[in-house]
């Protein structure tokens, strides 16, 4: 076969990371192999991090080369690397086989390695400050795809002996608009004979579909939610966020009240300050109001600037402002730093700047 013909042969192999444990065994089955060896495939892609069976030496050779025939266990490709200047937030664009990108970042802060993963190429949702929102909606990643980005950071960290500790669904797209891949994704990562990735260490984030956050409340998973509120009052946040108009508030806040008395869990909101927009008193009273007696925890970032949307960052002074207002009424909170922005960390903004270097009306 010619090289470009045997290239695409192989790209059309199904992504090893797609597959539940249940499949291999099954595959395992149906090629006469016991399920044991589906078992060693697992430990050895998700546990010792092999890049491929030839590297699971406990498999036997026409094994190895059988899977590696049948299985492509690479689907992407680094089409670059940002750092920041200080080297803790690593941010990659990754090409997939059907020539999208998408973006995972990679953040170090005292012992926390935090990976950021996307569940979308782009975003059909369309918040106007958000860089994947002003690109469109692409199409949905396969499980697979959602586990390989973490593998590719795992495997970077390991090479420095180093570990992830946490995992965040807040790059790329709406993941619970890609419920099913997001949570195989979950799922795959987190099963005990393999990467053994705590429950708890994930968090998924939300824009706020309330019916999705009323199954992911039934489902009672130990996942932490984070929730996009970005505004206290419907006027507003339908201007910033026009998904508002189908769940405004009211519908979101009791889904959201409800997910903390079912589970128990504290849910985390999440506020991106926009100067004078979202960041005056009459906001963080409108918050501290709808939220009273909630089990929860503000995040508060100042926002990440984008090409496609006017709004600026919050002077400083006013973050403060903020926060003090809300700490005042006994509202736990955070302000995250914008660790990510001289390397453009904000979600999306690595994909629609190489787009803008080519088509500049696109953003
Ligand atoms: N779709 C999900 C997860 C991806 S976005 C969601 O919206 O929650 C992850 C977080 O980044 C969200 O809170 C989102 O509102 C925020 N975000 C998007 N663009 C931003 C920007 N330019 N500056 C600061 N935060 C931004
Ligand atoms: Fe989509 Fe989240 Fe961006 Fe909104 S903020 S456009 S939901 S990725």
């Amino acid at each position: 076969m010619p090289r470009a013909g045997r290239r695409n042969a192989l790209n059309k192999r199904p992504l090893f990371y797609d597959l539940t444990p249940e499949d291999l065994t099954q595959r395992m089955l149906t090629w006469g192999e016991p399920a044991y060896r589906g078992r060693q495939l697992w430990r050895g892609v998700y546990r010792q991090l092999a890049g491929g069976p030839e590297a699971i030496t406990n498999l036997p050779h026409n094994l190895q080369h059988r899977l590696s025939e049948a299985f492509s266990f690479c689907s992407m490709k680094v089409k670059t690397t940002v750092r920041s200047t200080d080297n803790n937030t690593q941010k990659v664009l990754l090409g997939l086989t059907d020539g999208q990108s998408i973006e995972v970042v990679l953040m170090r802060y005292e012992r926390r390695r935090t990976v950021c993963i996307s569940t979308q190429v782009g975003c059909a949702l369309g918040c106007v400050f958000c860089a994947t929102g002003q690109m469109g909606f692409v199409r949905d990643l396969t499980a697979g795809e959602i586990v390989e980005q973490v593998i590719y950071f795992a495997r970077k960290l390991a090479r420095n002996g180093e570990r992830l500790t946490n995992i965040v669904v807040m790059g790329m797209g709406e993941p619970f608009l890609n419920y099913q891949a997001t949570i195989q994704a979950i799922d795959t990562l987190n099963n005990p004979d393999g990467f053994n990735f705590g429950a708890r260490r994930f968090t998924i984030s939300t824009i706020g579909l309330t019916p999705m956050i009323e199954r992911f409340t039934q489902e009672r998973r130990q996942v932490n939610l984070a929730v996009s509120l970005h505004a206290a009052t419907d006027e507003l946040r339908q201007q910033l966020l026009p998904i508002n108009r189908r769940y405004p508030l009211e519908s979101l806040i009791p889904a959201c009240r409800n997910y903390v008395e079912q589970t128990g869990r504290r849910i985390t909101f999440e506020w991106a300050l926009i100067h004078q927009v979202n960041d005056g008193l009459d906001q963080a009273e409108a918050l501290a109001d709808l939220i009273q007696g909630l089990n929860c925890h503000i995040n508060i970032i100042p926002l990440n600037p984008t090409n496609g949307y006017a709004g600026e960052t919050t002077p400083q002074q006013q973050v403060k402002t903020f926060y003090h207002y809300l700490t005042g009424r006994k509202i736990h909170c955070t302000i995250r730093m914008r660790r990510g922005i001289s390397i453009n960390a904000g979600c999306g903004q690595l994909v629609t700047e190489r787009k803008a270097d080519t088509k500049p009306s696109i953003v």
